[in-house]
């Protein structure tokens, strides 16, 4: 099962996104709710599940947020911000059911994104960079307590990485459409 801290134990620079494409037809192996378009680490992932791997990406904070979730794995949790944010994309979201539908998969997000405030509290930070650079550099015996068991989760934060800020509601939009 992936877990942030296991996972920000790799070598250096081993946590960069590619974007090459991988073997057509593969799933995202996190949520294995959606086809792979990219990868880290040559791990397929899907756009939502792949900010929480690519942990060297110089503007991973900008695009994810640690946040405290020990009841849903990070699988789960990339399949239910898929559904958040193609509601909120939907070509219906601007008017009636639709736009009902947009507001509460908003809510849900927020519920969310509040969650980031216990993992400040245990974990002192709630930016995956951070978490990267203290668990680089912390000796295996002093997380061996923690493997697996942190309750620590990725969110995705509904936006992209600078290189290409509108890959991710291009592939909503996409996703929205069925495609
Ligand atoms: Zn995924």
């Amino acid at each position: 099962m992936f877990d942030p801290i296991t996972h920000a134990r790799a070598p250096t620079g081993a946590l960069r996104l590619s974007m090459n494409p991988v073997t057509a037809g593969q799933d995202c192996m996190c949520c294995r709710n959606t086809t792979a378009r990219l990868s880290v680490a040559d791990i397929p992932l899907c756009p939502t599940c792949a900010p929480a791997y690519a942990l060297d990406e110089p503007d991973i904070d900008t695009v994810a947020v640690l946040i405290w979730l020990p009841q849903m794995d990070q699988g789960v949790l990339g399949r239910l911000a898929s559904a958040i944010y193609v509601a909120k994309t939907h070509p219906d979201a601007a008017s009636g059911e639709g736009a009902a539908r947009a507001e509460q998969a908003n809510l849900v997000f927020l519920a969310l994104y509040k969650l980031r405030e216990q993992a400040q509290e245990r974990f002192g930070t709630n930016s995956p960079a951070a978490l990267r650079r203290i668990v680089s550099n912390t000796p295996c015996d002093d997380l061996f307590g923690r493997q697996g068991t942190s309750g620590l989760r990725i969110l995705m934060r509904g936006q992209w990485f600078g290189a290409d800020p509108d890959f991710y509601t291009r592939t909503l939009r996409l996703w929205a459409a069925g495609l």
